[in-house]
């Protein structure tokens, strides 16, 4: 039984990791952090941390021993590391969840297996290969790196004048998998939370939109029928479901609309809270961050209503800038990482803006 007063190991120190921290020490936990860099923002907030490598066992297992339950804020945690983890503590969400996030090819079997719609794919491990899953899936398709994709990054579009073995180069000859190109409307996702008795509870699907590959608006609600919401929670809670899955997961769905007819398509999963679901953060009784605690605890989920209309737009590099200017706007609530360096395109902070729900 974790109670208030226990500790909470956070593997990575970024800025998820730092607003774990957050809504862990609000419920009155202690948080201890693990990560390779010294300048981690998640350190600054956080009872205790740990600079060590993922692969340094002797201090994963001290930190396991350590705290009550261990969590991570990014899905690249090596197997090994789960692994290790595991034989000394409580790991939530568990390795499988890891496991199957982190290859594409895993993923979309998984999901697929489970009778939920992904876009076509097929493994690619050569050039021959690519060609084969060329001439099943047509173009234009989407070549993508099994793992450590992120933002775009590992991933080659396809159209009929790409030459296959130009792509293949450019993808770097690394295990792939091609995927067929979802014409989409809009790309939205779920945010949801399990515990490990069972119980469920998701926020409102949200719509987001992307700058250079990188998230850049998330609006609530995403405009979609009452159906094609729910059909999103049932996804969302089938595959939590099999993965005996214990903390908060998001799922990218994009939203393909013909003849006037909505249908939801999973891109991805992503085994952590995530950025499509900071409008919570403000915008909604119980934040994302706050229910993956209470997830990973075992406590009774919070409430996951929404406050109003509610607008979160990521402030990228020199956007932060402007946080004088945001802190003075009425009903602007600003969160910033503690970053040091507005390097172009790193994450700075966000601001969630909530509005009246009719306006
Ligand atoms: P991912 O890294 O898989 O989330 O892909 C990044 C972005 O590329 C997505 O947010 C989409 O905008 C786009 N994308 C990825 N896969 C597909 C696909 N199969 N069809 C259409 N667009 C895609």
């Amino acid at each position: 039984m974790i109670r208030p007063g226990c500790t909470l190991g956070i593997l990575g120190g970024g800025q998820l990791g730092r607003m774990i921290a957050m809504a862990a020490a609000q419920l009155g936990l202690r948080t201890h952090i693990y990560a390779p860099d010294e300048n981690s923002p998640a350190f600054e907030v956080a009872t205790e941390f740990t600079i060590a490598a993922y692969e340094d066992e002797a201090n994963l297992v001290r930190f396991a021993k350590a705290v009550d339950v261990v969590t991570y804020e990014f899905e690249n945690v090596p197997s090994e590391t789960a692994a290790t983890l595991s034989a000394h503590a409580l790991l939530a969400p568990n390795a499988q969840a890891l496991a199957v996030s982190q290859d594409r090819f895993l993923e979309k079997s998984f999901i697929a297996g489970l009778g939920i719609a992904v876009a076509p794919f097929a493994p690619v491990s050569t050039e021959a290969e690519l060609a084969e899953a060329l001439e099943r899936i047509g173009r234009p398709a989407v070549l993508k790196t099994r793992r450590f994709g992120y933002d775009g990054k590992g991933q080659v579009k396809i159209t009929p004048e790409t030459d296959p073995a130009a792509a293949w180069e450019e993808i770097g000859r690394a295990a792939s998998i091609l995927e067929g190109f979802v014409p989409f409307e809009r790309e939205v996702s779920v945010v949801a939370a399990r515990t490990a008795a069972g119980a469920f509870a998701a926020f409102d699907l949200c719509a987001n939109e992307h700058r250079y590959h990188i998230l850049d608006t998330t609006r609530v609600p995403a405009g979609v029928s009452p159906e094609t919401e729910e059909q999103a929670f049932r996804i969302a809670r089938s595959i939590a479901e099999a993965l005996d899955y214990v903390g908060v997961i998001a799922v990218e769905l994009f939203l393909v609309t013909e003849d006037g007819t909505e249908r939801l398509v999973v891109n991805e999963i992503a085994p952590r809270v995530h950025n499509s679901g900071h409008w919570t953060l403000g915008g909604a009784t119980t934040s994302q961050f706050e229910q993956h605690v209470r997830a990973v605890c075992g406590w009774p989920l919070g409430d996951t209503a929404r406050l109003g209309r509610v607008e979160m737009k990521n402030l990228i590099g020199h956007d932060a800038d402007a946080w004088e200017e945001i802190l003075a706007e009425p009903g602007a609530h600003l969160h910033l990482y503690g970053k040091t360096e507005a390097r172009a395109g790193r994450k700075m902070g966000h601001v969630t803006r909530v509005f009246p729900e009719a306006s």
